[in-house]
């Protein structure tokens, strides 16, 4: 019997490659020395994607070339780099990698917010150009006595909220709509959370609806004393707007693990000395990358096996 033909569309951890190719007959695209001609060759009979942020964009006219595909398995909880309308409308599944991430992600955030706050990566720049020989490193800006305003309060959200409790910092919230059950403080608008708080984690979805919702009116709002952090999408925040706020003291700080064209980080924000930049790690650790990739192999396992998926996307035709 042929076996079920998936095509992976960028590197993959070990542990899923070497997972998939004992289940399935296995294409790695990244690895073609012709990438047109693979798919012109080998796209008509694949019936599932792997694919991830580093596979590059799946949209509609990439979705054409695969007549018989049944599910695309997405590595990440965030899948904005698939065009899940395209999917739906060809009745193409969508799954991704959510809860198994939460931890993680939440702890890289607090760690984020702290160092940013007491200037840790400049402080330890200090110690190692032996500016400690001439002086004391400055005092630092404080978490002590701030107010956190959250920007997506979906499962990493409360994660993060979650510890924050641990800190004794006040905690509120927006989303578009406000959650029953939650006691923190609902802000109906970003700017009035912004100008309430004087911290704001941004950790919602990327995409059309997301893009630049931090912008140069939000940073204003938040003022001289306030900070950013950007664990969502670098979509979320205007970029430019933030150099601006960060050069002009409009906001204290920032610190960021996403950035609008990765990995690719103005030289603006590297000259910075208030900001603290991180490459995407949020969920890099060797545990939940691990975690992710299984849940990849377990979607399309479950799948193909005629069980259905077990982490669909909402947007997905396939109800869970
Ligand atoms: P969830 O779907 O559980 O939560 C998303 C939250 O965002 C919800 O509370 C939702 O609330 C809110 N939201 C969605 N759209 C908007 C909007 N237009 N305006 C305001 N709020 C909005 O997702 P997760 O918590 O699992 O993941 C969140 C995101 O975190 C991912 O999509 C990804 O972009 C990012 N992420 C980044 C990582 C990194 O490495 N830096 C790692 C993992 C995730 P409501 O529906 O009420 O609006």
């Amino acid at each position: 019997m042929n076996r079920t033909e998936i095509l992976m569309t960028g590197r993959m951890l070990p542990s899923v490659v070497e997972a998939l190719e004992e289940r399935f007959a296995l294409h790695r695209l990244w690895e073609a020395p012709d990438r047109d001609a693979m798919l012109r060759e080998v796209a008509p009979r694949v019936r599932g994607l792997a694919t991830s942020t580093m596979g590059g964009r799946i949209d509609g006219a990439f979705l054409e070339l695969f007549p018989n595909l049944e599910i695309i398995a997405s590595f990440g909880v965030g899948y904005d780099n698939v065009d899940v309308k395209a999917a739906a409308e060809r009745g193409i599944v969508v799954t991704n990698t959510p809860d198994v991430l939460n931890d993680e992600v939440a702890d890289l955030t607090i760690g984020l917010l702290i160092a940013t706050l007491r200037r840790i990566p400049q402080a330890d720049r200090y110690l190692r150009a032996g500016e400690w020989l001439k002086a004391p490193f400055p005092l630092s800006p404080s978490l002590r006595t701030r107010k956190v305003g959250i920007v997506g309060l979906g499962r990493i959200g409360k994660a993060i909220a979650r510890r924050l409790e641990g800190f004794g910092v006040a905690i509120a919230y927006h989303g578009r709509t406000r959650q029953e059950n939650v006691a923190y403080p609902y802000y109906p608008t970003l700017l009035e959370l912004a100008e309430a708080m004087d911290v704001l984690i941004a950790i919602t979805p990327g995409g059309a609806e997301t893009r630049h919702m931090i912008g140069a009116a939000v940073l204003k709002a938040l003022g001289p004393n306030g900070v950013l952090i950007n664990v969502a999408r670098g979509s979320v925040v205007d970029e430019a707007a933030l150099i601006e706020a960060l050069r002009r003291g409009t906001i204290l700080a920032a610190g960021l693990d996403v950035f609008e064209n990765e990995p690719h980080v103005p030289q603006a924000l590297i000259d910075l000395d208030n900001v603290v930049l991180l490459p995407h790690i949020a969920s890099g650790s060797v545990h939940t990358r691990r975690a992710m990739g299984q849940l990849v192999v377990d979607n399309l396992t479950s799948w193909f096996a005629g069980k259905g998926p077990l982490t669909p996307v909402p947007e997905t035709p396939c109800a869970r």
